[in-house]
């Protein structure tokens, strides 16, 4: 614990309601990786999250949004200063009616893709198919602009509620969102980048489908999912972007040879190369190791240097 005792005593005399100290980060991480957070929040409503994130910026204190993990490599020393997840909240999701061929969705951030994907196609609405078999939350899939080669999160987004660096609630509409291969950036009305923005909400839109139609669809890519990705066991889906054009990274690492190849207790899955697996006890400095063979492998035999689409964080 980086704080001093008067700090700590502050946080908990204030807080002590939905903060944990020292919180090993390897249980909310989809790896199973990652060493302590000094501080861990999951606030139980807006207003107790707004009254803390104003109290630690404040004090000045790093403050990192977990969503559900599944995109994050937390290092084995862990993240100073403070963690919250919106996994306390409410998660709220209401349909709002637009016109006869398209709704308009609010969701909470905190909420689970898949249930959304789940109450759209209840709700006969198309446009979400390409979420099936992502995890993570909605607003960790929009950050990431999560998705496949058939859609993704920026396709679907109408606006995001989020909480401003200075404190503000704020709405932010498509034309002020950004876009692009697993990227999001935010600006505000007068164009400026917003960085450091918790999003609350968001605001979907969907089209009128035929529910039968979008079951099928579903079941289908889902299975596919199944037959050429190590689904349950635990990683982060793809370790590094594709590159911009030629082979896929899973392509490179393959035909680099290296399936299989493994560091500690981390190891490339055998049935999708782009894959990095726990084997059960991999450190996030196994996976780490990982990941400078494969793209030095992949750079010597092919000149492409591969990029994270993992982020890696903490210390
Ligand atoms: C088995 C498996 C399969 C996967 N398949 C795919 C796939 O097909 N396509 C794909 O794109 N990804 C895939 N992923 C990666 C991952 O699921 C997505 O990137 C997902 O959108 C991350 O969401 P999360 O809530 O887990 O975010 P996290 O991993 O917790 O966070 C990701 C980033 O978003 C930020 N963030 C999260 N929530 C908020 C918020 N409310 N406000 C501000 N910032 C926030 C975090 O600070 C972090 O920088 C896969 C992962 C796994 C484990």
């Amino acid at each position: 614990m980086a704080f001093d005792w008067k700090l700590k005593a502050e946080l908990e005399q204030r807080f002590g309601e939905f903060i944990r100290m020292d919180e090993p980060m390897f249980r909310h991480t989809s790896f199973s990786i990652g060493g302590p957070a000094d501080v861990f929040a999951a606030p139980g409503s807006v207003d107790q999250l707004i009254s803390f994130v104003a109290w630690v910026r404040k004090e000045g204190l790093p403050i990192t949004i977990l969503g559900h993990g599944s995109n994050l490599l937390v290092k084995d020393k862990g993240i100073r200063g403070v963690v919250m997840t919106l996994k306390g909240l409410p998660s709220e999701i209401t349909l709002e009616q637009e016109t006869d061929c398209q709704q308009l969705l609010a969701v909470s951030a905190g909420r689970p893709l898949h249930s959304v994907l789940s109450f759209a196609i209840d709700q006969a609405l198309k446009g979400l198919n390409f979420a099936t078999g992502i995890p993570g939350s909605v607003g960790g899939g929009i950050i990431m602009n999560a998705g496949t080669h058939s859609g993704s999160m920026g396709d679907v987004v109408e606006s995001i509620r989020i909480l401003s660096p200075e404190g503000h609630m704020v709405r932010i509409f498509r034309k002020s969102l950004s876009f692009s291969y697993r990227k999001c950036d935010i600006r505000d009305d007068f164009g400026n980048p917003v960085s450091d923005a918790i999003i609350l909400e968001a605001m979907l839109r969907l089209e009128r489908g035929e529910k039968n139609r979008l079951q099928q669809e579903r079941d289908a890519i889902l299975s596919s999912r199944k037959k050429s990705q190590p689904m349950n066991l635990k990683s982060a889906g793809c370790f590094f972007k594709n590159p911009a054009s030629g082979k896929s990274a899973g392509e490179l690492i393959d035909l680099s040879g290296l399936k299989g190849a493994n560091v500690g207790g981390a190891r490339v899955s055998e049935r999708h190369a782009n894959y990095f697996i726990n084997e059960g006890k991999a450190t996030a400095a196994d996976m780490i190791g990982l990941r400078d063979l494969v793209r030095e492998r992949v750079l010597n035999r092919f000149g492409v240097y591969l990029e994270e689409e993992v982020r890696i964080i903490g210390e």
